[in-house]
């Protein structure tokens, strides 16, 4: 039932709204007591009426019970004092008598409809019982007594005389309860009206409230607003409540966030612009000056196209590394993950980069600890074998070695790459990962780089939720640890 409702809740966007919410709490809060409490003294009002109204007539017809008794009235009613006692009683309280005999016969009927006749009720024989009993019948609006009428007479007991009191007859009563009732109707109306302004004044103190209390959330999104339509960039502050605090400090990181992307975005154009330009720039350069030399002898020719053909195979270097960099900004899903044996396709790459290691008199070895096989994307992972031996190969010394050692544990599997080769200057360390950006830039066209090659590796290892870190020392060599999850974990977008 409950669920129910708040599903129904749910789905009616009108009760979505805090401050529909809000108003509706405030209203029940305060109308729920108020008409509570009007329906409490009501009630309690008509229990104490009746109470007393059935106390007063009780005693009434106690003392005329006596004078009954003195008159002998149930043996002879022609008395004129009773008579007239009985009707001053029932003007009085707008009801009935009926005086009942020994016999259950009825003596006297105020209403004279039954006199004569006999009346035996559960109620009569209880009072013949010595019992006084009051019934209050709200439905029809009266109050039903009956009470004992008893002499008391003096009997002979074995210690001596003694008084008893002995029932002679029951006197059955009703009364209206209609001057109750209207004191009630015209109380009710009161309270009605009473209800009905209080309920006004809550209503209104209600929608003030829970307007004011639901503005600071207006006010947080207006400011998000505000920045989303562009008039501003700076940051937001809502402090009037925690919760709005919360909320616009979680919007301010992320203002920053965006910034930043967008910061790193802008540099990047520039870097990719400024890269792309080199080698146009070297080709025009090269070019001009055999246009300018009319008699430039064919060497000269052979030389410099040979100049401009390298140029050309740098900018295409560049323009493969940016699309794999691009591709790599992709969903995670775009990810093609098989069941790759780590040991095969790392053997497979050094295989490929071994005849460059060669040229360059570097030993390559490959330390297999144990078979591993992994829940990865063998293209992506093939990338980052190569980038990190290709470097540990371009930035070695001749006759330096190259090792790779392959190891696994119950979650993880780890690559670690390590060389003898230049090392990495420690300011240099935390911007290797950054794109274009080289240690040491004047010398990357001899030795061919682009400064994309880590960017490229660390992007393809965040993608499976892998680490990368650096060890290094300069003229020393340095290890790079790849550690990547042996079952892939996924859904979460590479940085
Ligand atoms: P590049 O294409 O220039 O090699 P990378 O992104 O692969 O670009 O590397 C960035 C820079 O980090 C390199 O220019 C180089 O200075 C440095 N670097 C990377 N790997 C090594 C290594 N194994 N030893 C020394 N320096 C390295």
């Amino acid at each position: 039932m409950w669920a129910k409702l708040k599903t129904i809740f749910h789905k009616v966007r009108f009760f979505r709204s805090l401050r529909i919410r809000l108003l509706c709490i405030i209203m029940l809060v305060g109308i729920a007591p108020c008409v509570l409490v009007c329906s409490g003294i009501m009630q309690s009002y008509e229990s104490r009426a009746v109470r007393l109204r059935t106390n007063a007539v009780q005693t009434q017809l106690k003392i005329l019970a006596n004078h009954l008794i003195t008159y002998n009235y149930l043996q002879d009613n022609s008395s004129e004092v009773i008579g007239a006692e009985l009707a001053m009683l029932s003007n009085l309280y707008d009801g009935r008598v009926l005086i009942i005999g020994g016999n259950f016969k009825v003596v006297k009927d105020t209403y004279d409809i039954s006199q004569g006749k006999t009346i035996i009720s559960e109620e009569v024989i209880r009072s013949f019982g010595g019992e006084s009993l009051s019934n209050y019948d709200k439905v029809h609006g009266y109050i039903e007594m009956t009470i004992p009428i008893t002499e008391t007479v003096k009997v002979m007991t074995e210690s001596g005389e003694a008084e008893e009191s002995v029932v002679r007859g029951v006197m059955l009563t009703s009364i209206s309860t209609d001057s109750i009732i209207s004191t009630m109707d015209s109380l009710n109306q009161r309270a009605l009206i009473l209800e009905a302004l209080t309920i006004v004044v809550i209503i209104s103190i209600a929608i003030v409230l829970s307007d004011i209390l639901t503005r600071p959330f207006a006010r947080v999104t207006q400011a998000i607003n505000t920045v989303k339509a562009g008039y501003s960039n700076e940051k937001i502050s809502v402090p009037d409540y925690l919760e709005t605090e919360h909320i616009v400090d979680a919007f301010n990181q992320l203002l920053g966030r965006m910034k930043m992307l967008d910061d790193s975005r802008q540099e990047f154009v520039a870097n990719v612009s400024h890269e792309l330009k080199t080698p146009l720039a070297s080709m025009k350069v090269l070019a001009d000056s055999l246009l300018t030399q009319l008699d430039a002898p064919v060497e000269m020719y052979r030389e410099f196209m040979e100049d401009i053909t390298m140029e050309i195979d740098r900018e295409n270097q560049i323009i493969t590394d940016l699309l794999a960099l691009v591709r790599m900004d992709k969903k995670v899903s775009d990810l093609n993950i098989s069941t790759v044996n780590m040991n095969d396709l790392t053997e497979l790459v050094l295989k490929r980069l071994r005849p460059i290691a060669r040229k360059k008199n570097v030993e390559v070895i490959f330390e297999s600890i144990r078979p591993v096989t992994a829940e990865v994307d063998e293209v992506k992972m093939t990338l980052i074998i190569s980038n990190l031996v290709e470097n540990a190969i371009k930035y070695n010394k001749e006759h330096g070695s190259v090792k790779v050692v392959l190891d696994a544990d119950h979650q993880m599997f780890s690559l670690e790459v390590s060389d003898t080769g230049i090392g990495i200057p420690e300011d240099s360390l935390e911007h290797i990962y950054e794109r274009f950006y080289r240690v040491d830039k004047s010398h990357s066209k001899e030795v061919g780089g682009t400064g994309l090659g880590l960017a490229i590796t660390r992007s393809a290892v965040l993608m499976h939720r892998g680490s990368i870190t650096v060890k290094s020392l300069e003229d020393e060599g340095s290890t790079f640890i790849v550690k990547i999850p042996l079952n892939y974990i996924g859904t979460v977008k590479a940085v």
